[in-house]
């Protein structure tokens, strides 16, 4: 390594875990940081030093800036991974990080500002040629009679995004004129309250879609390239469920296609580090929603049919080293399919925190398993339910499914309530094993859509 010896992992959970592997490969020493929830952590005991950061409440220790940078001080960490929510797609935490002599595992602020402001990265994108779905240009303005006019013309059904927006929150959909106006309102109040902007858009609401997304890796010497693609169609309430990669029906002409227009536009806006480009997909075309400039829950899925390890290539990037592959060394080999392993009530989604009792993984060839839990650990209340991810590879589709199916049945979590059984539900519907489902079909197999 250059300049990366001591990392601190300013995360939590599976993807805390998942940067101390990446880093331990490379030798490099860690830092965890955690909340007094969170002591019991697997990363924390494994880490080469731990720094407790505050009190349970986010905004007290894994969102606290001044506390992250006293652990990193310190400790004499070289560099901060921010790994996915919290502060990962903070500018200010991004920028306040490099001010003060540290390396922030992840894009330059600039690029993580404009890509924060969904108006602001559509117009960004635009002007690099990325396709986006017909919508305003730009933000929403106060004059009634304007935004009704727009939404006519880009015709019903719209929806409404808050700009600043993000996990599915901030949307509004609407089907006709009268429902515009206050759902302008309430998109705008929810913008404020969650995101502390309040600024929306209007985008034609595609019907059908999928969500397919490009993964990319850019170095600051300009390399960059595409991974191809994941699927994240199965989605409840706008979250992922289950994600899959290469995503059915998408051609290696077309990912060759849309792939060099996500590497053109990473060139265009001097883009660093590990990156994901969100499409809808419908009827063959890529509209672009919006990107996330950190690795993303999903990124095993990518990991297994490319050999390539992202978290690593993220540390290396910040390192200053030049990308370890080019476009024409990636190969896309095989099927994978993730399943996210919530603690949650399978019939009505409420979380099940508490202590596990009983804990057995699933194994085998093709099977991987990303979790920080154990036996006799407890699901804090606190944090979000993902408690884990069960990932399986497999030469054919329908062979990753199957293994999905077994290491489901093989994997033992009581104490608490999970998914399980609702993936396993997922992995034997007959629409789900046929591939290409839309965003909807699972709110629809659950009897949800209205
Ligand atoms: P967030 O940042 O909150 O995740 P996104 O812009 O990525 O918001 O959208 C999240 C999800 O909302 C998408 O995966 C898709 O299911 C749905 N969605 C967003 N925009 C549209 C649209 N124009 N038409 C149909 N569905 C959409």
């Amino acid at each position: 390594m250059n300049k990366i010896n001591k990392v601190l992992i300013a995360n939590r959970g599976e993807i805390a875990l998942r940067i101390l592997r990446a880093c331990k490969e490379l030798s490099i020493k860690t830092v965890a940081v955690y909340s007094t929830a969170d002591k019991d952590l697997k990363h924390v005991r494994l880490a080469d030093e731990a720094v407790c950061i505050g009190p349970h409440p986010s905004a007290d220790s894994y969102l606290n800036i001044p506390a992250l940078i006293s652990a990193a001080e310190v400790t004499h960490a070289d560099a901060i991974h921010p790994g996915y929510g919290f502060l990962s797609e903070s500018a200010d935490f991004a920028q306040r990080v490099e001010e003060s002599g540290f390396i922030f595992i992840g894009p330059r602020a600039e690029n993580i500002r404009v890509m924060g402001d969904k108006v602001a990265a559509i117009e960004a994108m635009q002007s690099s040629g990325v396709p986006c779905v017909p919508g305003s240009d730009g933000g929403l303005g106060t004059d009634d009679k304007q935004n009704i006019a727009t939404a006519n013309k880009i015709g019903f059904p719209i929806i409404i995004k808050a700009s600043g927006g993000g996990g599915g929150r901030g949307m509004q959909v609407v089907e006709k004129e009268s429902d515009l106006l206050a759902a302008i309102e309430l998109a705008k109040t929810e913008g404020q309250s969650f995101f502390g902007n309040p600024e929306v858009y209007m985008e034609k609401f595609l019907t059908t879609p999928r969500h397919v997304e490009i993964q990319i890796l850019a170095d600051e010497h300009g390399n960059v390239v595409h991974l191809g693609e994941r699927d994240c169609s199965m989605q409840r309430r706008h979250q992922k469920v289950v994600e899959e990669a290469p995503a059915p029906g998408v051609t290696p002409e077309l990912r060759h296609k849309i792939g060099s227009v996500c590497t053109d536009a990473c060139k265009a806006i001097n883009y660093r580090g590990a990156g994901t480009f969100e499409f809808l997909f419908e009827n063959n075309a890529f509209y672009f929603i919006e990107m996330n400039t950190r690795v993303q829950v999903e990124h095993p899925v990518t990991e297994m049919i490319t050999g390539v390890d992202i978290v690593r290539e993220q540390i290396l990037i910040a390192d200053g080293q030049k990308l370890s592959l080019t476009q024409e060394a990636v190969k896309i080999k095989g099927f994978s399919i993730e399943c996210r392993i919530n603690a949650e009530d399978p019939n009505n989604f409420m979380p099940s925190p508490g202590k596990i009792t009983q804990f057995h993984a699933a194994g085998g060839l093709g099977v991987r398993v990303d979790s920080h839990v154990y036996n006799g650990y407890s699901v804090p209340p606190h944090y979000d339910s993902m408690i884990g991810k069960l990932i399986t590879f497999a030469d054919t589709r329908l062979g990753a499914i199957i293994k999905m199916q077994n290491a489901l049945d093989e994997m033992v979590i009581d104490g608490i309530k999970t998914n399980i059984p609702l993936q396993a539900r997922i992995m034997a519907d007959e629409t789900f094993r046929k591939g290409g489902m839309n965003i909807h079909y699972l709110e629809k197999m659950l009897g949800e859509s209205h």
